[in-house]
């Protein structure tokens, strides 16, 4: 491949850096111009940050994107439950919206961490690892979360492929399989409620002493749903497929996938830097036009919804980028 192609699309030429990887590496691609001031910096270029450039891109906005190419999901090797691309591998999915958002030229991506932010009389500033300062009248965060890998062996290997954290996303893949539910109290109730109706090959870890309530305990054995308190040392796998739960006291279980949902904190600091305030679950806290709690500055995606789906990104994502350029219009006119 060249250094150098030109894509052409609907009359738009844009230059591209052609590096010689394959198109699947395209988040790799750095589109940069002299360019530092912009109407509008996204924040993380994944789905909901993509989705916010496009509306705003097509607004006639000037946007950049500063993203550091680490999507929650990279470790899964297929994505579901979002039409048009149900099964789809997560990065492909990424690499189209970066094509079909790039191809308008009011917007630019730079493949960068943004390290910190301040807030200026005529709207932002941002500085980069690489060295890079941009400004902007408005900023978007499509930052996500960091889900926090808990101290088990294999945990970390398994995540996105066995160990699951979404019934919706992935749960019909395995269906009526032996499957495990690793939460305790309130959330293995809830969790069990819910994952009845994908499997009846249920069984709950709560890898430690159960925190789950009498009425719970009962509920849960109603349903012939077995509770192990059983203190777990590993998750044993092949290339992150599930086989075994293995106790420390090394008895073990067979398995096939195992529910959980980690801990996490916000994947960038920088809107708390800048004042935006979290609420209790440590989202960042947005009303129902995506705007935080600081004027000027939004967020979109899993780093303002519990309900983490790449089609609730994408959604939330459009919303900021009308709102933003709303915000823009009724203060330029
Ligand atoms: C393991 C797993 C599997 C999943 N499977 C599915 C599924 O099958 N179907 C489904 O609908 N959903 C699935 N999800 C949920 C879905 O992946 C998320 O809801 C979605 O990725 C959220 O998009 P986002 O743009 O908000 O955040 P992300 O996709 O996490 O992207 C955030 C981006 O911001 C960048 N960033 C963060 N901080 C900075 C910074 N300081 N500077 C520059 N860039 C920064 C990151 O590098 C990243 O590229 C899954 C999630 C996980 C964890």
């Amino acid at each position: 491949m060249t250094r150098r192609e030109i894509i052409k699309q609907g009359g738009l030429a844009l230059t591209v850096l052609a590096l010689p990887f394959p198109l699947t590496s395209f988040s790799k691609i750095n589109l940069m111009t002299d360019h530092k001031n912009f109407d509008v910096i996204i924040i993380g270029g994944s789905y909901a940050g993509l989705s916010s450039a496009m509306a705003l891109g097509r607004a006639l906005r000037s946007v950049l994107i500063i993203d550091s190419g680490l999507p929650c999901n990279r470790q899964t090797p297929h994505s579901y439950n979002f039409i048009t691309q149900d099964g789809e591998k997560p990065n492909i999915i990424a690499e189209k919206a970066q094509l079909q958002v790039l191809k308008y030229d009011t917007v630019k991506f730079h493949n960068d961490l943004a390290v910190s932010g301040k807030k200026t009389e005529n709207g932002f500033i941002i500085s980069t690892k690489t060295g890079e300062i941009f400004t902007a009248k408005q900023f978007v965060f499509a930052t996500g979360v960091k889900d926090i890998m808990p101290d088990i062996k294999g945990f970390s290997e398994c995540w996105g492929i066995t160990v699951i954290h979404c019934p919706y996303c992935h749960g019909y893949e395995v269906k009526s399989e032996k499957t495990g539910i690793l939460a305790n109290g309130n959330f293995a109730f809830h969790y069990a409620q819910l994952i009845r109706n994908w499997t009846k090959e249920l069984t709950i870890f709560t890898n430690g002493k159960s925190t789950l309530t009498q009425e719970q305990t009962d509920k849960i054995s109603k349903h012939s749903i077995p509770i192990i308190e059983k203190e777990i040392a590993q998750l044993k796998h092949e290339n992150g497929y599930l086989k075994q739960v293995v106790f420390k006291d090394n008895s073990t279980f067979d398995l096939k996938a195992i529910y959980s949902r980690p801990d996490f904190e916000q994947h960038c600091k920088i809107p708390e830097m800048l004042g935006c305030e979290l609420t209790e679950q440590g989202l960042l806290k947005v009303d129902m036009f995506q705007k935080t709690t600081i004027a000027n500055i939004f967020a979109c995606g899993d780093n303002a919804s519990p309900m983490r789906s790449v089609a609730n990104a994408v959604a939330t994502g459009n919303v900021t980028g009308a709102v933003v350029n709303n915000t823009m219009t009724e203060e330029e006119f």
